[in-house]
């Protein structure tokens, strides 16, 4: 996927750094957050997108942070795990996946900082 990110920058991109953090772990390896303005995924618009080949989360501020962040989140977890290589998945069973879980916990939780 061709990714065209708008990263924000000054007093926004540090308030979402201080409520959702720049980095986050994924089993061993360390992803980035990065906060967007616009985020364009081979020419759509997106409100996130997880790049587990460069271990980058990508959230667009004016979505719903917390679950847009948590859906990119289930999806690096999904990579880094080794779920994707097991017989039978699929690209829409994992859409269908981070979408559900992502709403179901955010929907009753607040993500909380480490
Ligand atoms: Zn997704």
């Amino acid at each position: 996927m061709r990714i065209e990110a708008k990263p924000l920058k000054g007093k926004e991109k540090q308030k979402l750094e201080r409520t959702f953090g720049k980095t986050i772990q994924i089993n061993r390896k360390v992803y980035r957050i990065v906060y967007c303005e616009a985020l364009l995924g081979d020419s759509q618009s997106i409100a996130g997108l997880c790049d587990s080949q460069d271990t980058t989360l990508y959230v667009v501020d004016g979505s719903d942070i917390q679950e847009t962040l948590l859906h990119e989140i289930i999806h690096a977890e999904i990579a880094e795990s080794g779920i994707r290589q097991s017989p039978g998945w699929t690209r829409d069973i994992e859409e269908m996946v981070a979408e559900n879980i992502s709403q179901g916990i955010s929907h009753s939780y607040r993500l909380k900082l480490k």
